[in-house]
């Protein structure tokens, strides 16, 4: 894979029709574009995004176009159900077929297949352990095979499953159709094992959605456990709504007390609870009726709330992927998140224990196994807990016994069977006649999985020494290509520091957000980005209300966004662009006429503010700085926003540019209305919103999401037939909520 950006690849008119007529949305999240543009092109694809990047319309939307059905492999039987339910809710024919479903109907479901019924189906992969069904398959019309989570392929992969290694073989039975892999976590070993065991043709490689622009990444060395509970304690007064993750049950259950000692709103959740009981803690903060969710690692699959504002990692954790699937938490509704990990590099003890845990070396595995068969009864079963299990083979950690039954079993030397009425699980030697001498284990393949596994965890101990821009280094490590620092990470927010910048005051956030909504009039959204359509001098023009002849050709008086910046005078907008800039929140493109435009950096600032540093042009004589919004009392950064006013000079300024007026907190929000910003209206529709999903008991989000909801406000629809083609709003949606929506917008 080259570190170029991949060429954009224009979405067809079919694509983009299909997307609104199937999907309701109007415009492909990023990566979406070059992954179903591929498929339509007849290549295979794999493809690497983030939970919540959108997988699943990558497949689904060719498949609306496609000639033949799509099979689905995925392998979470609710996942599944989920999906086919959804699709069925928007008017598309599809299936699945699974244990759940008996014999006769799997067979009438292929038929059905046969015969063109079905778009979409889902299988799940052990499906294709049974020939007869691969034959079945085989007289299927197949557009494509979508392997879904593909990286449950891979044995390096966190989430191996002995099935998915059947695909490869299934893939060639049928004739080796089109094949799209997709998964959120690939690292380039398991990419590798992917490519090589689906056996995919020259496949289009795409690797995007890593970087998350409104999330701030943090590292905060700290020496003793106090240190980790004081920081703590200011990064939940200041962010409030968040999760916190810790290596183990026992911490988890320090840390729940010590917040609910504080009196913060916590619950908490590990493996060591009862299913019902996890159930309860987790639904407690779904609902948010806990602001704080104290957790260890199992916690987190299919968690839905968007609006979680910080992720604190007590401790390390084991890898990079695991770290920033957990830290990608925050911030899913795309307003700032903070993360950060209080490190101390003591804590890799925890990590090992769990690696030697999770890589039993050969002699456990002959122990356990000798110790089976020693206690085996007249048909070949043993039933007793891991702790009996571990006593009998004389082996320490007994988390390495659970993995050695996981290693027996995959070799095909036991099963484990439920025991009724008990809570331990007994185990089958299926091969009672093999001695341990005999035993037939891949000793390589052991020795090198935990080899792997000390390097994620070099890895993650590597990012939070490094010194480059956190964002930067976990993209590099995902193999995708920064284009920029993200600018708000602990170590960019340092490189400010070091040039004299320091955090945005009131009203000089609002100057930076008019002059980027400014930026925004003058761009067209190009598929996931920003594309300029003016130079600078023109859009500092229209800012300041010139009436030159290159503004008034280009028509940009009639904006709304004209003279804006008026009375902050040109030389200090002239100033700020040339920062902005430097800050990675503008950026030029285009070639012989360099148009200047968005970053999603900017984007994030102009839609919500959040933390800002720059070296502010002319405010050398200003007072100091209130506390920026992210800083915790006490952190560094709050020190020394408050005690280094900048006196850095914009570059290459003559006059003595003045200052953004003092404003009112009443004015700066009316002007931010004026730009589009209704603050008000978003604030009266979220209420609407709430007082919806109240009354149907379902959560916020699954009305509209926020960006729906940004969107009502920004194009403010006054009819139903208006708020039909507002991105986020699908036919059903529309028929349940649209008109009190409407309704709110218009009374406002
Ligand atoms: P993943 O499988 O990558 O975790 P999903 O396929 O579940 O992600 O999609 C995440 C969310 O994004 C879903 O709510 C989906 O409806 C939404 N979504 C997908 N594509 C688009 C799009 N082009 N525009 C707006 N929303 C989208
Ligand atoms: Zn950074």
């Amino acid at each position: 894979m080259s570190d170029e950006p991949p060429p954009p690849v224009e979405p067809t008119r079919d694509a983009l029709t299909a997307l609104e007529k199937h999907f309701g949305h109007r415009r492909f999240l990023d990566g979406q574009n070059q992954i179903i543009g591929a498929l339509l092109a007849g290549r295979d694809v794999l493809a690497i995004m983030p939970t919540g990047g959108g997988k699943s319309l990558c497949y689904q939307l060719p498949a609306m176009i496609m000639e033949g059905v799509t099979i689905v492999v995925s392998p979470l039987i609710a996942l599944m159900k989920d999906q086919v339910d959804a699709l069925e809710r928007r008017g598309i024919p599809a299936t699945m077929i699974n244990s759940t479903i008996s014999a006769t109907e799997q067979r009438a479901r292929i038929a059905d297949m046969r015969r063109g019924k079905w778009k979409l189906v889902y299988i799940a992969p052990e499906r294709f352990r049974q020939r007869a069904f691969v034959e079945a398959l085989r007289a299927v019309d197949i557009a494509l095979l979508a392997v879904d989570e593909a990286h449950c392929i891979s044995q390096w992969g966190h989430d191996f499953r002995p099935d998915y290694m059947r695909l490869g073989e299934a893939v060639e039975m049928l004739g080796r159709p089109q094949t799209a892999a997709l998964t959120a976590t690939a690292t380039p070993e398991v990419r590798a094992d992917i490519l090589r065991q689906l056996r995919l043709r020259d496949p289009e490689i795409c690797v995007r959605g890593f970087s998350r622009p409104n999330l701030s990444l943090n590292v905060t060395p700290c020496a003793k456990v106090k240190e980790k509970y004081d920081r703590l304690r200011s990064i939940v007064e200041e962010h409030k709504t968040g999760i916190i993750y810790c290596a183990t049950r026992g911490k988890v259950e320090e840390v729940a007390e010590q917040l609910d000692e504080w009196r913060v709103p916590v619950t908490s959740y590990h493996g060591g609870m009862s299913e019902a009981e996890r159930g309860e803690a987790q639904d407690l903060f779904i609902r948010r009726k806990k602001a704080v969710v104290v957790a260890t690692n199992a916690f987190g699959m299919g968690i839905d709330r968007s609006d979680v504002r910080f992720v604190v990692h007590f401790e390390i954790p084991g890898s990079l992927e695991a770290y920033y699937q957990e830290a990608g938490r925050a911030g899913r509704d795309g307003e700032p998140g903070w993360c950060e990990l209080l490190f101390n590099y003591a804590d890799t003890r925890t990590q090992e224990f769990f690696i030697e845990g999770s890589n039993p070396g050969f002699d456990t595995i002959r122990n356990v196994y000798q110790g089976l068969l020693n206690r085996r009864d007249a048909e070949n079963r043993v039933v007793a807990s891991i702790e009996q299990l571990a006593e009998f083979a004389g082996a320490k950690n007994s988390m390495a016994v659970s993995s050695t039954l996981g290693i027996l079993v995959r070799a095909g030397y036991i099963e484990r069977f439920d025991v009724p009425g008990k809570r331990i699980r007994g185990t089958r030697l299926l091969r009672p006649d093999v001695l341990t001498r005999d035993l037939a284990v891949d000793r390589a393949a052991l020795e090198e999985k935990e080899r792997r596994d000390r390097d994620k965890l070099k890895g993650v101990v590597q990012w939070a020494y490094g010194e480059p821009c956190r964002q930067r280094q976990i993209l590099h490590y995902f193999g995708e290509s920064a284009l920029a620092d993200c600018g708000s990470c602990d170590r960019c927010r340092a490189a400010q520091e070091r040039s004299g910048a320091r955090e945005a005051t009131a009203e000089e956030m609002t100057c930076v957000r008019k002059a980027l909504s400014g930026v925004a009039r003058c761009s067209v959204r190009r598929g996931e980005g920003w594309e300029g359509k003016f130079g600078r001098a023109k859009i500092i023009g229209m800012l300041t209300g010139s009436r030159s002849k290159e503004v008034l050709a280009s028509r940009l008086d009639e904006l709304s966004t004209h003279g804006l910046l008026k009375e902050t005078g040109s030389a200090y907008v002239q100033a700020l662009f040339r920062e902005m800039e430097n800050g990675g929140l503008v950026a030029v493109s285009g070639g012989e006429y360099p148009l200047l435009t968005l970053t999603p950096r900017g984007e994030v600032i102009m839609k919500h503010g959040g933390s800002l540093r720059l070296n502010w042009p002319g405010t050398a004589t200003k007072s100091p700085a209130p506390a920026p919004r992210h800083a915790a009392p006490g952190s560094p950064r709050a020190a020394a926003s408050v005690s280094k006013s900048s006196s850095a000079v914009a570059p290459g300024r003559r006059e003595k540019p003045a200052a953004p007026p003092e404003r009112t907190q009443r004015e700066v929000e009316t002007s931010l209305s004026e730009i589009g910003f209704d603050e008000t209206l978003y604030a009266k529709l979220r209420a609407k919103r709430a007082e919806l999903a109240a009354a149907d008991g379902v959560p916020p989000y699954s009305v509209f999401n926020n960006q729906t909801l940004e969107f009502f406000t920004r194009l403010q629809p006054r009819s139903y037939a208006d708020g039909l083609r507002i991105r986020g709003v699908g036919e059903d949606k529309a028929k349940r909520y649209l008109q009190a929506f409407v309704d709110t917008i218009s009374s406002h």
